[in-house]
């Protein structure tokens, strides 16, 4: 059967090209799968884009946990799929093994990352704990921008990663043109055909706001923060939504350090150009992705509070993003039950850059009707609701 793009056959359609279908899209083209990519906008431009790329370590002994088991595969991948990208198109996403420095500058954030040293190890990960004094000698770059006697005990992950986004979308949408996925943008999907008895010759499909349909094998639904609404038209219902971050840029001359700084929810991500990232918040807001001055103002206040010279440094830029939260922090990835052929891969929270390897090699085996690497029973789709 024919759909309007002239395509007589299709392997898999993935509705939404963030990092999550970009990187399914290429995962199964590089098997020889013949993929269709569609996005309302252009490529990685919701929450991809807007992410800060960090990569906090993986577990390298077997996780319990389902969470770390998706985490631990990811982190694996990027080293290899940044060699692949590089290799393929030239483009260096950026991929960079720097290690990543936590912060215990009050009591309590102490208290957590002591509890945190017996996750880490639980995981196999290495870490080290440092004196100011000891930071000092171990990241000389700290001792003239870091004057942080304040922070009596730092940390230290060797294993810790980052990755530029906006880099490694451009890797991904090149790799892909390159394997022949069919790339469509600015074509915004209002509805997801569905099987009815006098359609027995039915594939999945998708109709777009100009009434065009596009069909195939599969249909992979991963739009972001907005996939509960085109699920919500199945039937489904998930606990994905919207959660808000903002973040602001500097522009140094050059990099001031080449590791992320952590301290709880807030981080400094450095780029080798010398762009510095600092995030960020959790906004429940809708689907409202304005910044507001106070919570830039925060974000600011906070980064000079651990780097002084900031004071005196240029803001490029500030944005926010809103990334697909779910209502358990668990992603959805898996079949859409009593719709054969449609699948769901979204609801990756503040993880999405990270875990989309991993989603995306798991992904391929699921729809392909392989074993998965992992178990996806705790990411099914169902899991909290009922279909209606
Ligand atoms: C401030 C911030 C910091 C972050 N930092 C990190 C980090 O350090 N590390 C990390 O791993 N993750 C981070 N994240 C999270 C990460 O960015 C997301 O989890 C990830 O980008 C989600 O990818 P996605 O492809 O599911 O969603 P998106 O990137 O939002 O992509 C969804 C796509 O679907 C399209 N779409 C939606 N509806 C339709 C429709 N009806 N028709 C057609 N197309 C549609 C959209 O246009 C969009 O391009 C951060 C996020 C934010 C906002």
């Amino acid at each position: 059967m024919n759909d309007v793009m002239g395509h007589e056959h299709r392997d898999l359609l993935i509705c939404g090209g963030g990092v999550i279908g970009l990187s399914i899209a290429y995962q199964c083209a590089k098997l020889g799968w013949k993929v269709s990519l569609l996005d309302r906008g252009r490529f990685g431009q919701g929450a991809s884009w807007s992410g800060a790329g960090i990569l906090p370590a993986g577990a390298t002994i077997e996780a319990l946990d389902p969470l770390e088991q998706l985490r631990s595969l990811s982190h694996r991948l990027h080293r290899q799929w940044a060699a692949e990208l590089l290799a393929l198109t030239g483009i260096d996403n950026e991929y960079r093994e720097t290690g990543g420095l936590y912060l215990g500058r009050t009591p309590a954030e102490r208290a957590t990352l002591i509890a945190n040293e017996m996750w880490w190890e639980e995981h196999g990960i290495a870490f080290e704990r440092w004196s100011f004094s000891h930071a000092q000698s171990r990241l000389p770059s700290l001792t003239d921008r870091l004057p942080l006697e304040n922070a009596s005990d730092f940390w230290w992950v060797p294993s810790d990663c980052r990755v530029r986004n906006p880099y490694h979308i451009a890797a991904l949408v090149e790799a892909n043109r390159r394997l022949g996925v069919e790339l469509i943008e600015d074509r915004e999907i209002i509805s997801i055909a569905v099987n009815s008895d006098k359609q027995p010759q039915w594939r999945p499909g998708v109709v777009d706001l100009h009434g065009q349909t596009y069909s195939a094998d599969r249909l992979c639904i991963a739009s972001g923060a907005w996939s509960r609404q085109l699920l919500g038209q199945l039937g489904v219902e998930t606990g994905i939504m919207p959660v808000r971050g903002q973040m602001v840029l500097y522009k140094l001359d050059a990099p001031w350090f080449s590791f992320v700084i952590n301290e709880g929810h807030r981080y400094m991500v450095p780029r080798d150009d010398g762009h510095l990232l600092v995030g960020s918040c959790e906004e429940e807001v809708g689907f409202d992705a304005s910044t507001t001055e106070s919570m830039i103002e925060e974000l600011k206040e906070w980064a000079c509070s651990v780097v002084p010279d900031l004071r005196h440094a240029v803001v490029k830029k500030s944005w926010a993003g809103l990334r697909p939260g779910s209502f358990d922090s668990y992603p959805y990835l898996g079949p859409v039950p009593g719709r054969e052929g449609v699948y769901v891969a979204s609801g990756h929270f503040r993880h999405g850059l990270h875990w989309s390897t991993g989603t995306a090699v798991l992904m391929q085996q699921l729809m392909a009707g392989e074993k998965t690497e992992m178990d996806l029973e705790p990411f099914r789709v169902l899991r909290g609701h009922n279909s209606k």
